[in-house]
């Protein structure tokens, strides 16, 4: 019973409860990849451990470059594929994930997938996973960021 409490306190932050209803909130806001707008931001991990989000005023990830201050507390890069892409991380997510030093989340209609920092792409959920925890409620963004373009 222990060592399953530790593995969830310890257990990896993408995959939690808290940063799965983020993802499914910035989902919804990409119209549920129907809508050929991406959306994207930083998820963040506060000093109390809990998971919030800082978007991005872009509606474009496919052509924006994040070049601004990385927030500090920031544990991941995450944003929308529309429906008419691929749910694995692309090469670019893949490079920007290793120049940033940190995983790339991707969200779309077939689940979430994420670019390691040190390479490689798995998945981390299945879309019905997310869209149970879609109800639960999301702390507000804290802080936004304007990321400067390319
Ligand atoms: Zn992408």
């Amino acid at each position: 019973m222990l060592a399953i409490v530790l593995a969830v306190l310890l257990g990896n932050d993408l995959v939690r409860d808290e940063a799965i209803a983020h993802y499914a909130r910035l989902f919804a806001e990409s119209g549920y990849g129907r809508l050929p707008r991406e959306r994207a931001g930083f998820l963040l991990r506060e000093r109390d451990g809990g998971l919030t989000f800082a978007p991005w005023n872009v509606s474009d990830f496919a052509r924006a470059s994040y070049q601004g201050a990385i927030p500090g507390n920031a544990i991941a890069l995450v944003h929308t594929h529309p429906s008419s892409h691929s749910p694995l991380p692309s090469a670019r997510d893949v490079a920007e994930a290793r120049r940033l030093g940190m995983p790339v989340v991707v969200i779309s209609r077939d689940g979430v997938t994420v670019a390691r920092s040190k390479g490689g792409v798995e998945w981390l959920m299945s879309a019905e996973r997310m869209r149970g925890r879609a109800s639960e409620t999301a702390r507000g963004p804290v802080s936004r960021h304007t990321p400067l373009l390319r």
